[in-house]
């Protein structure tokens, strides 16, 4: 369904490969192109969803085997679609251990009940059919493992659409669906904008379900698309405004690595990312010391060169939001510690590399402090009580992944409580998480749940079936 044309490359140009340059020319998906895909699954859907889990999970382990021994040119891919360095990628690791748990886990269970006399109930959970799978940038190999792999493991076929910022590592796995062993129908993989092809996944009547991973604003209004058409189920992650709280009692040197690590990893496009630091006032002059030391030692430049971990924002839209914001930072009443003007250049180049920039004492209610700015950019804020920081740190729309630094272990759990967040990070920061326990955000950052353990439960249903047995007795 996608074509692909692949127009430089390290072998093909000498030029950076961070400064906007077309890379490559995807094809677009229409809406007819989302109904042709849509049939495909439907067509596919009977004799993919009564084969066994174990038949189903074969190309799935195949799947997981190719695009491990690919590795280093999915790498390659995503640094040259959307900037993110190679010495960053872990996408592969990522999507084979998605592929590989569920090729083996997908043992779907049902409840069964005799609480009713002269009845043997049951409940079965089975897949819904068509599923929708919409994915961001910043990492697609992740997103598309993620949802895909639960997805068809559970026996639905599904119709993904990559982003249109960063479509090549979809586009690769796609090529691989049938040399794997998926029959023709079951993965379908478009490339294509979102006021397209995603709006016809979104409103399509033979969609029962959709999985999004991408920003609020389109999560409401996929919801909105879903609940005008015909109500599919939706999961959703979302956006985040991290906060993380250092208290003074913490290793302050740890917890400026670790923050520092979490908002400018990926050039700050990370939805778990810290973009709010809060430092207890007895201990910030040493904390920002040693996070803007760190900062200023990120090696900027082409995401391609393996010395690089600072590579450029995703496309120039990202990078004309992000220098915004930084404009508005400078009118926050905060103080510009770090970055900020020298960061629209790059020497001679024209690029699209925006340094770590750091403001401190931003106003709590400036659009730095309460928006999704997706960019290296963090403000760092103080408090002096407890109460304070967790007020401020709720103080917001959002609640994806705060973090707390503190040798208190009384404190660590009593804060961890209070803050309004699907995830909390206790003496470490996001990225940092585990594989079976709930990934997701409460508040504006989403609803439902991943994890090996989860995500497959959004793609079936529940069934009840009510057998009168009289015969059974008592
Ligand atoms: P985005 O919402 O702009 O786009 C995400 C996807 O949705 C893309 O494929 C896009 O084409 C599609 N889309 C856009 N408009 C649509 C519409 N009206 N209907 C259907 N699909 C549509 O987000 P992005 O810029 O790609 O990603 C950045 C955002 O994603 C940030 O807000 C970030 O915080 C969030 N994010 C969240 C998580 C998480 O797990 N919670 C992970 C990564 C990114």
């Amino acid at each position: 369904m996608s074509s692909f044309q692949h127009l430089l490359g390290k072998h093909l140009t000498s030029t950076p490969l961070n400064t906007g340059e077309v890379v490559a020319k995807v094809a677009e998906a229409s809406v007819e192109d989302v109904d042709t895909a849509v049939s495909a699954a439907l067509a596919a859907f009977p004799s993919w969803s009564s084969l066994s889990p174990i038949q189903r999970g074969k190309p799935l382990k195949k799947m997981a085997e190719k695009i491990l021994s690919s590795t280093p040119e999915l790498a390659e891919l995503d640094a040259i679609s959307m900037g993110r360095p190679v010495s960053s990628f872990f996408d592969a690791d990522y999507a084979a251990v998605h592929f590989n748990y569920f090729g083996e886990a997908a043992y779907a269970q049902g409840h069964t009940s005799l609480n009713t006399p002269g009845f043997i109930n049951m409940s079965l959970r089975q897949p819904f059919g068509v599923v929708g799978i919409i994915i961001p940038w910043n990492a697609p190999l992740v997103f598309f493992s993620k949802k895909v792999a639960p997805a068809v493991a559970a026996g639905n076929c599904v119709v993904l659409k990559s982003s249109e910022k960063a479509p090549l590592t979809s586009w690769k796995v796609s090529q691989w669906i049938k040399e794997c062993g998926f029959p023709p129908g079951v993965i379908n993989v478009l490339s294509g904008h979102g006021h397209i092809s995603g709006s016809a996944i979104s409103s399509h009547m033979s969609i029962r379900a959709i999985s999004f991973t991408g920003s609020t604003r389109t999560g409401r209004a996929i919801q909105i698309a879903s609940a005008n058409s015909n109500l599919k189920k939706v999961v959703f992650e979302l956006g985040g405004k991290g906060p993380a709280l250092i208290f003074d009692d913490a290793d302050l040197e740890q917890a400026a690595k670790d923050t520092e690590n979490s908002i400018f990893w990926n050039s700050g496009q990370t939805c778990m990312a810290n973009s709010r630091i809060y430092v207890q006032d007895t201990a910030t002059e040493k904390f920002v010391e040693v996070f803007k030391k760190l900062a200023s030692a990120r090696k900027m430049g082409d995401p391609t060169k393996g010395e690089i971990n600072h590579g450029p924002q995703a496309d120039k839209v990202q990078f004309e939001a992000v220098n915004k914001y930084i404009d508005a930072g400078k009118e926050s009443g905060g103080k510009l510690a770090l970055g900020g003007e020298e960061a629209k250049t790059n020497g001679e180049t024209k690029s699209l590399l925006i340094h770590p920039t750091i403001f401190l004492n931003a106003d709590e209610s400036s659009r730095i402090m309460k928006e999704v700015i997706f960019g290296p950019v963090v403000v760092i804020n103080t408090f002096s009580t407890e109460a304070e920081v967790i007020a401020k740190a709720n103080h917001t729309e959002f609640g994806l992944y705060a973090c707390l630094y503190t040798k208190d272990l009384e404190r660590a759990l009593r804060v961890s409580k209070k803050l309004e967040s699907g995830m909390v990070g206790v003496n470490c920061a996001a990225p940092t998480g585990c594989w079976d326990l709930p990934f997701g955000g409460w508040k504006g950052s989403g609803t439902g749940r991943e994890s090996l353990l989860e995500s497959m439960d959004h793609f079936l249903e529940v069934r009840s079936i009510y057998f009168k047995c009289p015969g059974i007795g008592g």
